[in-house]
């Protein structure tokens, strides 16, 4: 049959060019269709006696993204229905027949018999990497946007076809497993003087080296196929070996807190595959990845982290009737922490921007952080003088509120503090044009009421980024109850241009991301409280899963800020409303012991000038108790961190803040770094099942509070037996 996926052509010194370019697609990927035709390409190499070998290469900007997902998750689905007709052995071995003929394709074209190298441009990983690794030799374009590596463990997934075992067999067996215990992308050069490629050239040339090497004489045998073939490392069980293993298996442990079975499944086939031949190695990793594509890790985070994430991306949740729009030129009002760098990322993103705050001196000093956040790019390699200049032609920084006129859109971060809130929406109403779109950034205050402040309420809208501005890649942007969809779409489409992730959620206290977080820290307080020792809490949070405890979270985000919302709480909703004995910590970290986070160098940890920072002393003095740590159970200190936060989603689904799954789990793990394996604080709970989620909170309730009462929704879901997938379906995008 003629390939539909490939292009096949043999040059006059018989050397066959395979090229990778799909039609109607903007990235190679692999599914069942491509296998076929690059099973048919082997046959038609092997076949012609005038093909000496081939080269594969991409005919698109990027060599491949790898496997794709769909099909992936299309296998799962074929296990359920067989294990449904037929029982659950045969659909095992159905499904690990049909997840490995990737690796044995790979295998088949490796074993061939006639030499093959690869071309690689632009992006080349997973699977499409693992195809390249198959291949007998490797050249790489040597510009910057060309990267290669195992990414999968991203996803809860691991190499599968192949990558596992050979990845080790041309380097150093620790370089290769924290290689794919981090899902590093390399460039290149890197990989070239890891052993992954064999030579870098100029993109223009790739294909021409590729095809030099065949023509010179390049061996159809990978180097594991031959007798004299000695792992880079030396054997699994030699003096050397010795060295690498159990520092792997601690690695593995601090890294991942046993939380991860992919990062496992990559050490075992690692150890079990380097102590067979080829063949049988292939096939230990087989086992290892069908089991992993089954597990319930990968199927919540190839959900969350990889569907879910690219259809928010996307603009699901954008109104479908709303014409695009796209920020030509942006206004920021308030030059300060936020304001400075939402004006550097739009900056980035090409956007003219205007930033405004109360003075010429404090509208400069924003621009500076612009200026200090490129040279930081710069000095590590990432971005030259010109783009630094291009950049801060971009922005304008000034005091005079005229300069909105002209703009696509404004985001406002000035003080959190109506008034001032007020004034400065008013002064930008006043020049700004009457068909643009006013954005709030405000962390608390409802942004029905700011609105207020603004004679259009349907062109006003949140839109809340998360610090550092820079690194995190969430933005909620927040529906007032005026709200119209214009406002949204433009919001989503300000977001996508600036490549973050957009959620959208309903006007309430806290909104969503902060709401979660702020139940996360406030456990960490009351086990402090409890008489919990310090250590063992920030140990609990990571070991469940979180990127740091609730303690170290709070002195990043800063003591005092936890104070001012727990008083404004107060303030507004009554003294109920708070956690008396969170006040009474809090007051006295903040107000009576100055002890405000790390901005002042002293929070719940000491912040020396040199070395790493340490718990306070002092600590032990706020906690009404000391427990013995060995009669303490760390699995209920765990689940209290996990419950305390998805209990929370849960009250804000059923308040209707938030509407979609998607946005609740791709947020929290994007926002605040909810355990990713989990697929977010509602996979979480879909994936224990209601039942169980609400008898672990009923548990927590009747030992430690009502706050870890389940809401109604939780029970109803309890009784019915439903997820939150399956209840609040998502929406597809447009
Ligand atoms: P900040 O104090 O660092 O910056 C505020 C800036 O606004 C200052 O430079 C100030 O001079 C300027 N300003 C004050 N009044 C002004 C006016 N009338 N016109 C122009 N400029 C004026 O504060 P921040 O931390 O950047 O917070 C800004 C907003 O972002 C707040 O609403 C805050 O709640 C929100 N926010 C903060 C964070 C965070 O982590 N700090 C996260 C999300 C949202």
């Amino acid at each position: 049959m003629t390939p539909v996926n490939f292009r096949f052509e043999t040059d006059a010194d018989g050397v066959a060019l395979l090229t990778w370019d799909m039609p109607g697609r903007s990235m190679n990927v692999i599914t069942l269709d491509v296998m076929r035709e690059l099973d048919e390409a082997i046959d038609k190499v092997v076949a012609d006696a005038a093909i000496k070998g081939c080269v594969v290469a991409s005919g698109k900007d990027n060599f491949s993204g790898g496997a794709d997902l769909t099909m992936l998750e299309g296998f799962s689905r074929q296990f359920a229905d067989l294990a449904a007709k037929e029982g659950e052995e045969p659909a095992t071995q159905a499904f690990f027949d049909g997840t490995r003929k990737l690796s044995q394709l790979y295998r088949k074209l490796e074993t061939c018999g006639k030499p093959w190298a690869a071309a690689i441009n632009g992006v080349c990983v997973g699977g499409a990497f693992e195809l390249a690794l198959a291949c007998h030799y490797r050249v790489a374009a040597d510009d910057d946007r060309t990267r290669v590596g195992l990414p999968e463990i991203k996803i809860g997934l691991f190499p599968g076809a192949g990558g596992s075992q050979r990845v080790p067999r041309l380097m150093q067996t620790g370089d290769a497993l924290q290689m794919m215990f981090k899902g590093e992308q390399l460039k290149g050069a890197v990989a070239q003087k890891m052993g992954l490629v064999g030579e870098v050239a100029p993109a223009a040339d790739i294909v021409a080296k590729a095809k030099a090497w065949i023509k010179n004489g390049g061996s159809p045998v990978a180097p594991w196929d031959r007798k004299d073939f000695r792992l880079p490392s030396g054997k699994v069980f030699s003096p050397a070996g010795m060295m690498t293993w159990p520092a792997a298996n601690a690695i593995y442990r601090r890294e991942t807190m046993d939380n991860y079975p992919a990062a496992k499944a990559i050490l075992h086939a690692v150890y079990e595959g380097l102590q067979l031949p080829m063949d049988l190695a292939l096939r230990v990793e087989s086992r290892w990845f069908a089991s992993i594509l089954r597990s319930k890790e990968a199927a919540a985070m190839i959900r969350s982290l990889f569907v879910s994430m690219g259809e928010l991306n996307k603009g699901a949740r954008r109104p479908k009737a709303e014409p695009a729009s796209k920020v030509k030129k942006l206004g920021v009002i308030g030059a300060g922490f936020m304001g400075a760098s939402i004006g550097y990322v739009s900056a980035m993103a090409g956007i003219e921007v205007v930033l405004i705050d109360r003075d010429q001196a404090s509208a400069d000093k924003g621009k500076d952080i612009s200026r200090n956040l490129i040279t930081a790019q710069i000095n590590r390699g990432r971005a030259t003088s010109a783009d630094r200049d291009a950049l801060l032609a971009r922005i304008e920084a000034t005091d005079d509120y005229s300069k909105l006129a002209g703009v696509d859109l404004v985001v406002e971060a000035v003080f959190e503090d109506r008034d001032v809130k007020a004034t400065a929406i008013k002064k930008a109403e006043a020049a700004m044009g009457a068909e643009t779109i006013f954005a709030s950034n405000t962390s608390t205050l409802p942004i029905t009421s700011l609105a207020e402040n603004f004679s259009r309420h349907e062109d006003f809208i949140g839109i809340h980024f998360f610090s550092p501005v820079e690194r995190m890649m969430l933005v909620e942007i927040i529906v007032g109850a005026k709200t119209g969809p214009k406002a949204l779409a433009h919001a989503i489409d300000f977001v996508r241009q600036i490549k973050k992730t957009p959620i959208v959620v309903n006007d309430t206290r806290g909104f969503y991301a902060n709401r979660c977080v702020l139940n996360y820290i406030r456990e960490g307080h009351l086990m402090l409280i409890e008489g919990v020792p310090p250590a063992m809490i920030e140990n609990a949070g990571r070991m469940a899963g979180m990127p740091v405890g609730p303690l170290s979270l709070n002195d990043e985000v800063a003591l005092d800020l936890g104070w001012k919302i727990l008083q404004a709480e107060k303030k507004d909703l009554g003294p109920q409303a708070i956690d008396p004995r969170q006040e009474k910590l809090l007051e006295t970290m903040v107000v009576k012991q100055q002890r405000l986070g790390r901005k002042n160098g002293k929070g719940f940890y000491d912040y020396p000038e040199k070395g790493p920072k340490k718990l306070w002393a002092g600590l032990g003095e706020l906690q009404s108790a000391h427990l013995d740590p060995d009669a303490i159970d760390v699995e209920e200190l765990k689940q209290r961190l996990l419950a305390t936060q998805s209990v929370e989603a849960a009250r804000t689904v059923e308040e209707g803040v938030v509407t979609d799954p998607r946005e609740a789990d791709v947020g929290s793990i994007l926002g605040f770094g909810f355990a990713p394996f989990t697929g977010g604080t509602l996979s979480y709970i879909d994936g224990m099942g209601a039942k169980a989620f609400v008898e672990m909170c009923d548990k927590l309730a009747a030992k430690h509070g009502d706050r870890f009462a389940p809401p109604k929704l939780l029970r109803d879901m309890a009784a019915k037996g439903e997820t939150f997938y399956g209840r609040f379906p998502p929406a597809k995008a447009a």
